[in-house]
């Protein structure tokens, strides 16, 4: 067994092989040169200094052989070549497989623009240790992009007394993932901690050097800031799989059990893999970290069990920390007919849920801040196919509970 890439899906699809009972070899291979880590706080505590580095760690050399996974880290998988089932890497070596995860994940959208330094974007523990560097009390930083990571470096940056501008080309960059009637709730955040915004125009240029940075607006205007930070969302790490005979379309194409067709025994997870999702009756591809982990233990069980697969068909989840909110998305909110906003957006700080449903009546996403239970129940209630109704009978009962 093969599983290319050292991160949340790799690491978690091998550990979850040996769990299912995988007893034969496992090579993981990583191309970056440090152990492997977790992602989520390096836009948030960890950006911020306010984070014990240890946790970042997903997996020790010592975790690593008591499970007997052998690691191959810096060293970058070139090809995979599907006829001979062997995978080669940069260090000239290769690895013959009998079957293989792609869990190679996805990299931060290049920046477009050409400044000679200072301007940044944020995937990896690299990146979020120079963009720390730059991030002190007093000095000025444009954010482009106002999705999960631009919001959180935002509020990341805000904290340590920088003073931001965040500029997105929608008027309404919230709306994305929520939906247009719960976008100015969560949009709100920023301004109430001095955050300029600048929504509803674009950045066309962006010139300079760290600490004389400037950036073209649609509108003409230009802002200067001592740095700037660049999320314009991220691509699947798919490039080194041209000519494998696997079919690769933003991401690599995969059957609902997460195998990827058109060859045989090759399997995804995480940020790359684009599934089948038969409760989407579409591919779909996710970057939440939930998404990783739990497709990771899917592909592991349809590996170690052929005779019985499983699709893999969650109620998608992501969460966002920003400021003193903690966002979490259930489903997909942007899709819906209708929604209930349960809870508190006045109070401080705020605590409500809005619930989401479909044409049908059945409930297909909630958007809660400040409120893990009422997200817990409503990703419960909507893997069972439980009506709009019914969950917000459960979370007013919540809600009830709370107020007492
Ligand atoms: C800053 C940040 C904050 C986030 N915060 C949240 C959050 O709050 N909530 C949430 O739900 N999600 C969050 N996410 C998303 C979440 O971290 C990702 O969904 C998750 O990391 C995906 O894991 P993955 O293993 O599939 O891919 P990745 O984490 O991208 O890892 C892929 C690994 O494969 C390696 N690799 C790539 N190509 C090759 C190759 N050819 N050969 C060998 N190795 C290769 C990469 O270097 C990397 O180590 C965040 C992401 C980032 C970047």
């Amino acid at each position: 067994m093969v599983v290319v890439g050292a991160s949340v899906s790799g690491v978690r699809a091998a550990q979850a092989l040996r769990r299912e009972g995988y007893a034969g070899r496992i090579v993981l291979v990583g191309d970056e040169q440090v152990l492997p880590y977790d992602k989520p706080p390096l836009s948030k505590q960890y950006l911020t200094g306010h984070y014990d580095e240890a946790k970042l760690q997903l997996l020790s050399w010592e975790e690593a052989a008591s499970i007997g996974v052998e690691l191959r880290l810096g060293v970058e998988a070139r090809a995979l070549d599907t006829a001979h089932r062997r995978l080669e890497l940069s260090d000239t070596s290769s690895v013959d497989y009998g079957a293989c995860v792609v869990a190679t994940g996805a990299k931060a959208r290049p920046s477009p623009w050409a400044a000679r330094s200072g301007v940044h974007v944020l995937r990896t523990r690299a990146d979020s240790d120079r963009l720390r560097a730059s991030l002190r009390a007093g000095r000025s930083v444009v954010v482009i992009g106002a999705g999960f990571i631009g919001a959180e470096a935002t509020a990341a940056a805000t904290s340590l007394g920088c003073e931001v501008t965040i500029v997105d080309p929608l008027r309404s960059p919230a709306a994305r993932v929520v939906g247009d009637a719960v976008a100015p709730l969560l949009e709100g955040v920023h301004a109430r901690h001095g955050v300029t915004t600048r929504f509803g125009v674009g950045a066309a240029w962006v010139e300079g050097e760290e600490g004389r940075i400037e950036v073209g607006l649609t509108d003409g205007s230009v802002l200067r800031a001592d740095a700037a930070l660049v999320g314009i969302g991220a691509v699947p790490n798919d490039a080194w799989l041209a000519g494998s005979g696997l079919t690769v379309d933003d991401g690599v194409v995969c059957d609902e059990f997460c195998r990827a067709v058109g060859v045989d025994d090759v399997w995804c997870a995480g940020d790359v893999a684009r599934w089948l999702h038969l409760g989407h009756g579409e591919t779909t591809r996710v970057e939440h970290w939930t998404n990783a982990v739990e497709q990771a233990g899917c592909v592991a069980h349809n590996i170690a069990h052929p005779d019985g697969l499983r699709p893999h068909r969650p109620v998608e989840y992501v969460w966002s920390d920003q400021y003193d909110w903690k966002i979490q998305i259930v489903g997909r909110p942007q899709r819906a007919a209708a929604h209930e906003l349960l809870g508190d957006p006045e109070r401080t700080p705020p605590r409500w849920a809005a619930l989401f449903a479909a044409e049908d009546g059945r409930l297909e996403g909630a958007v809660s801040v400040n409120w893990p239970r009422a997200s817990v129940d409503c990703r419960r209630l909507a893997a069972s196919g439980a009506r709009l109704s019914d969950a917000v009978a459960a979370v007013s009962q919540l809600a009830a509970a709370l107020g007492r």
